[in-house]
């Protein structure tokens, strides 16, 4: 067995049993694979492996990697999408998990307009305001979730979060519980299901998943560690 195939084993599993502990249906949970700095070849190997869904935060990277490998594969974005980069990355993404401002929305919605998609989004909500990240506030979703949900192409399946890091899983726990219970509001308020959860990394999905992630993206738990990506 790969040694991709062996860390995948284990992370399904611990996602079994975070799951059990809380009473949800392991199911419901996706495994995002967080491939960045990884090369072709790897992912390759991560598929072959079973391994559907892949994320990647770099544009230019991740429309190298797209036609190199198969076309099976569901690639989310989990980074900062500039403006000018949406009409090159919209076809090709399965979900971008990173709307961050009203401006991208718009931008988002009117590109996919002239291209003729419906693309599938998540709202980055910065949910400890924290200054160093990108994302709406809590505050600033539920003012401008009306406008957002008038915007005909997008498909809003939920929120997303990176919270500050901290090597105690146990700290991210307000945070993801914060997220779920705006989700919650946001629901019930607009009257949609905002499935979609994403929240959690390598060392605290299970944490995220008590406190009801139905997306985890795990990038070196699964790969194990990150060279420097050049540009950083
Ligand atoms: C890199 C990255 C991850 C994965 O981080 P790991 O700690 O390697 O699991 C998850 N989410 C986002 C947004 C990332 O950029």
């Amino acid at each position: 067995m790969s040694q991709f195939a062996e860390n995948l084993e284990k992370i399904r599993s611990r996602i079994t049993e975070a799951a059990g502990r809380s009473g949800r249906n392991p199911e419901e949970i996706l495994l995002l694979a967080v491939s960045k700095t990884f090369p072709p070849d790897v992912i390759r190997e991560a598929f072959d492996s079973g391994q559907t869904h892949f994320g990647e935060n770099r544009v230019q990277e991740l429309l190298t990697k797209i036609p190199e490998l198969p076309p099976r594969i569901e690639w989310h974005l989990i980074g900062h999408l500039q403006s000018n980069k949406v009409r090159k990355i919209l076809a090709d993404v399965d979900m971008i998990q990173t709307v961050d401002s009203l401006d991208l929305a718009q931008r988002i919605d009117r590109i996919a307009g002239e291209i003729g998609v419906f693309p599938r989004v998540l709202i980055q909500v910065n949910i400890a305001e924290d200054s160093a990240k990108f994302g709406f506030t809590a505050e600033a979703v539920r003012t401008e979730m009306e406008t957002l949900l008038c915007l005909e192409r997008l498909q809003i399946d939920g929120l997303m979060t990176i919270p500050a890091f901290d090597p105690d899983p146990e700290s991210a726990r307000p945070a993801f519980a914060n997220l779920r219970e705006l989700r919650d509001e946001l629901a019930s308020e607009f009257d949609l299901p905002l499935t979609e959860l994403s929240m959690g990394m390598s060392h605290d999905f299970e944490v995220a998943i008590e406190e009801g992630a139905t997306i985890v993206r795990v990038g070196s738990a699964l790969f194990g560690k990150r060279g420097k990506p050049k540009n950083e």
